[in-house]
């Protein structure tokens, strides 16, 4: 039986990161004038996302996307060539207009369980060590857009168990718990 792809960063197996990495840059798409992302710290809650908003490489059914303190993450070059793809999405998407690669997701909404937390995609950088993916995230999302079928799941499942990436149809019980938490009486 083939192997199901999940996304190129782990397809052959998830590369750990290194514990003593403090960041890097990221870089859009274009072959010129590239958006550049400075990240001075490193990622946490790194994961593949099967929703249809995050960014994804072409062909990917998931996306690689992790969490930065936002205070840890600017734009260091070509800031003009980045757009919000939608200005009413809770996280908003700060793509380059060009290329479409997302440069970083960010809330503004200050009551919001994540603000503070910018999403980044490090496949966009050229540096190693930075943390692993360590779950799936909306895993039956993936089915919304009609990339698989219902009886491809178990398939699809079974892979990311098999690379260590346990399988949720929501977030991960850690920031499950971050959101409820947000809403608990002091
Ligand atoms: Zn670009
Ligand atoms: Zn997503």
């Amino acid at each position: 039986m083939k192997t199901v792809s999940i996304h190129p960063a782990v397809d052959n197996g998830v590369t750990q990161g290194d514990a003593n990495f403090s960041g890097g840059t990221l870089q859009c798409h274009c072959s010129n004038d590239k958006v550049e992302v400075s990240i001075g710290a490193q990622t946490a809650h790194n994961h593949v996302c099967g929703c249809s908003k995050c960014w994804k490489p072409t062909g990917a059914l998931f996306s690689q996307v992790a969490v930065v303190s936002r205070d840890a993450l600017a734009v260091t070059a070509n800031e003009d060539k980045l757009h919000i793809i939608d200005e009413d999405a809770v996280i908003q998407r700060h793509a380059c207009k060009e290329c479409g690669a997302h440069l970083y997701g960010r809330i503004e909404n200050t009551g919001h369980p994540f603000h503070g937390l910018d999403f980044v995609h490090t496949e966009l950088s050229s540096q190693t060590g930075w943390s692993a993916p360590v779950f799936a995230a909306f895993v039956s999302s993936i089915l919304e857009t009609g990339a698989k079928k219902p009886d491809e799941m178990a398939a699809v499942r079974a892979r990311l168990t098999e690379l260590g990436l346990e399988p949720y149809d929501c977030l991960s019980p850690a920031l499950m718990d971050m959101i409820a938490a947000h809403g608990a009486p002091d």
